[in-house]
C-alpha cells in the first residue's frame, strides 16, 4: 500500500497577501516538512482554473511562476522525494476525466453551488462562463485522479470536496468497481488538519472582516509584494478602538487582536504571553511600530528569499514530479475510460 495522499493548490499570482501566507501557505509547507514520509503530498498549481472568471491572458504565466516561487520562498523543500510540485495543465488526464464526470453530474447540483451563486451574483450574465459552472467538477477530477484522502479546505471550498465524494461515490456504484478512492469527509479533513484552518487575519481598516485579494480597497490587505515601508503606513493607520487598553479579545477588540495575531504568528509566539507583555498600556502607538517593525523585516526577508528562489531547481522538480503525475494520472483515467466503454 503506498502513503495517503494529502493534495492541495493556491489559486495564486502577486496579489497574495500575508493571510494567505499564514492561513494557507505556512500550514502547507509545514505539512510538506512534517508529513512527508507518512504520507505524499501533492502541491499543484491550479492553472486550469485561473480563467473560469476573466483574467489577463498576457501575464498567466508569470503568475504560474510567482506561484511556484512563493512555494518555494516559503519554504517548500524540493529534494523531498514525497513532495510532488506540477502544473494542472501539464497533466492532461485533468481535462479529460473533467468531460467523462461532467456527463454524469447534474446540472441542478452544480447550480447549487453556493460559491457559484456567490461568484455569479457579482457578474453580469454574459460573463459568467460555463467554466465557472461546472469548476467543481474540474476540482473533483483533481482530487479523484490521484486518489487523494486529505484535501484542506476552508468554508468555501466544502461543499466542492463533497461533490467530489458524491460523485466518485456515484461512479464506482454505477460501474460496480472502485474507481476512485472516496476522500475523506469533512470533519474528518478538519480533525486531520487541525487549528489552522480556522485562521483568519482581519482586514486593517475593517476588521471584522477578512483580509482579502478582492478587497475593493488596497488599504486594509498588507500584500506580500508590498514595500516594507508601504507595509508600515498601513498598519499605522490600522482601524483599532477607543478602549485604550491592549488586550487579546477578538470580540470586543477585533483590530488591536489581529495585531497581535500578526505579529505572534511572524514571530512564532504565543499570543496571550505577547499580549501580556503590553498590559498595562493605554496608547496603540507602541503596538502598531511593533507590528510594523515585525511585518516589515519579514517582507524585507520574504522578499530577498524569493528573489533568489532558484528557477532551474524549480523547473527540474516540475519536470520529475508532472512525468509521475502523468503515469498515475493516466492510470486512473485508463480505469475509467474503460469502464464507460471508451477503450
Ligand atoms: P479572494 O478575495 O479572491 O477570495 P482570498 O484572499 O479570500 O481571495 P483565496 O484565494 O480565496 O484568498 O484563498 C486562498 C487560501 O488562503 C485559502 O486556503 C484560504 O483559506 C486562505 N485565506 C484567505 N484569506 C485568508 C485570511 N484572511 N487569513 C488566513 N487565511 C486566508
Ligand atoms: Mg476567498
Amino acid at each position: 500500500m503506498s502513503n495517503p495522499v494529502i493534495l492541495t493548490g493556491i489559486r495564486a499570482n502577486n496579489d497574495l497577501h500575508i493571510g494567505n501566507y499564514l492561513g494557507a501557505l505556512l500550514p502547507l509547507i509545514d505539512l510538506a516538512r512534517h508529513y512527508a514520509g507518512e504520507y505524499e503530498i501533492n502541491l499543484f498549481v491550479p492553472d486550469l482554473h485561473s480563467f473560469t472568471t476573466p483574467i489577463d491572458h498576457g501575464t498567466l504565466q508569470e503568475g504560474i511562476e510567482t506561484n511556484l516561487k512563493l512555494y518555494v520562498a516559503a519554504g517548500l523543500p524540493l529534494d523531498n522525494p514525497a513532495v510532488y510540485l506540477y502544473r494542472q495543465s501539464q497533466v492532461p488526464a485533468h481535462s479529460e476525466l473533467t468531460w467523462i464526470l461532467d456527463c454524469f453530474t447534474g446540472v441542478g447540483e452544480m447550480q447549487r453551488m453556493t460559491q457559484f451563486k456567490e461568484k455569479t451574483a457579482q457578474l453580469s450574465s454574459d460573463r459568467v462562463s460555463v467554466g465557472l459552472f461546472h469548476y467543481p467538477v474540474l476540482m473533483a477530477a483533481d482530487i479523484l485522479l490521484y486518489r487523494a484522502s486529505y484535501v484542506p479546505v476552508g468554508e468555501d471550498q466544502t461543499q466542492h470536496l463533497e461533490f467530489a465524494r458524491d460523485i466518485a461515490e456515484r461512479m464506482n456504484k454505477r460501474f460496480n468497481k472502485e474507481l476512485f478512492t472516496i476522500p475523506k469527509a469533512v470533519a474528518e479533513q478538519h480533525r486531520f488538519f487541525g487549528k489552522d484552518q480556522g485562521l483568519r487575519i482581519k482586514d486593517l481598516v475593517d476588521p471584522t472582516k477578512k483580509m482579502s485579494k478582492s478587497s475593493v480597497s488596497d488599504k486594509g490587505t498588507l500584500f506580500l509584494t508590498d514595500t516594507p515601508d508601504v507595509a508600515r503606513s498601513k498598519i499605522m493607520s490600522a482601524t483599532t478602538d477607543s478602549l485604550n487598553s491592549v488586550r487579546y479579545d477578538k470580540d470586543k477588540q477585533p483590530g488591536v487582536s489581529n495585531l497581535l495575531d500578526l505579529m505572534a504568528l511572524l514571530r512564532g509566539q504565543s499570543v496571550l504571553e505577547l499580549a501580556h507583555a503590553y498590559e498595562g498600556q493605554t496608547q496603540y502607538g507602541p503596538l502598531k511600530h511593533d507590528v510594523a517593525d515585525t511585518v516589515s523585516g519579514f517582507l524585507q526577508e520574504f522578499q530577498n528569499t524569493l528573489a533568489q528562489v532558484d528557477m532551474d531547481a524549480v523547473r527540474a522538480k516540475l519536470e520529475h514530479s508532472e512525468k509521475i503525475m502523468n503515469e498515475r494520472a493516466n492510470s486512473v483515467l485508463h480505469v475509467v475510460q474503460q469502464a464507460v466503454g471508451l477503450r
